[in-house]
């Protein structure tokens, strides 16, 4: 098909495949942070005194002052619900028979998105406290899955 004999009124996509490989790397922050989920069960921030932030996950420069952070602080297991949203839909397109939750949760002066487990969606609550669940360390990659979920506490 060319672009004159495409529909005008079509959405503008065309199908195709494109061999596509990728290699992500952490960074230096990037690297710390997972390093300490995998390794200790922690969640590490960073800490700006000057702007009083503390950065989750760990950031090696302040957003707002642009200085240098290398002031690594423990956030805890703990956070709050700041939004949620409840996923009827798997990723193959097929129904669930029970919804997928996944949340925002507040660390520190950042957060990270991730699931919640051990709740029902009718007891879900805005700033509702919950608690990073790990991976046994044996079956930890680095990786945000090491945290399996966060749940209520
Ligand atoms: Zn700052």
């Amino acid at each position: 098909m060319t672009l004159l004999e495409r529909d005008p009124k079509a959405a503008p996509a065309w199908r195709g495949e494109l061999p596509v490989t990728s290699r992500y790397t952490f960074g230096l922050a990037g690297e710390r942070f997972f390093r300490a989920i995998q390794e200790e069960g922690r969640i590490l921030g960073t800490r700006c005194d000057g702007c009083a932030r503390t950065y989750v996950p760990g950031t090696i420069f302040c957003e707002r002052c642009l200085g240098e952070l290398d002031k690594w602080v423990d956030v805890g297991k703990v956070g709050e619900v700041h939004t949620y949203t409840l996923l009827y839909e798997a990723p193959d397109g097929s129904q669930r028979e029970t919804p997928e939750i996944v949340a925002f949760v507040r660390l520190g002066d950042g957060g990270l998105v991730h699931r919640l487990g051990e709740v029902e969606p009718e007891a879900l609550a805005i700033g509702m406290s919950v608690q990073a669940v790990f991976k046994p360390i044996a079956e930890r990659e680095g990786s945000i899955l090491d945290i399996v979920y966060f749940r209520p506490i």
